[in-house]
């Protein structure tokens, strides 16, 4: 995907309104092309920056861990945007790992349930026939 394209998402990215897909494509962007993480940086500052506000962070994020809003809203306090950039970068992806795993997890325990089913109906069958 070009630059163009990635910064057009910054703001859908940051509200989490992106698709999985997508927003796999922008993290793996980020982690190659400079210019996009400045980019985004700046929109943090922006955005961000210049209000005093420290619930804002909190409320957009839309993170439940305490753990991640505080870190987040440390950051913001220290005025630190590259480190809100990498932090946001690092929770993304460990938020993607986890929604594949669960994906990975019930594809398998779908195909566990419809083998027990097959069985089931075997058994009944032979139990009748027997
Ligand atoms: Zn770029």
């Amino acid at each position: 995907m070009e630059c163009k394209e990635i910064q057009k998402q910054i703001e859908d990215f940051d509200f989490s309104r992106l698709s999985l897909k997508d927003n796999e494509e922008f993290l793996r962007h980020l982690e190659t092309c400079k210019d996009c993480r400045e980019e985004l940086e700046i929109y943090y500052i922006v955005k961000y920056g210049l209000t005093d506000d420290k619930i804002i962070p909190n409320q957009v994020f839309g993170y439940d861990d305490k753990e991640v809003k505080d870190e987040m809203s440390h950051l913001f306090d220290r005025l630190d945007f590259e480190g809100v950039v990498n932090y946001r970068i690092k929770i993304e992806k460990e938020k993607i790992d986890k929604i594949k795993r669960l994906i990975k997890y019930s594809k398998y325990s779908l195909l566990a349930t419809d083998a027990i089913m097959i069985l089931t109906i075997i058994a009944l069958t032979v139990i009748k026939y027997l």
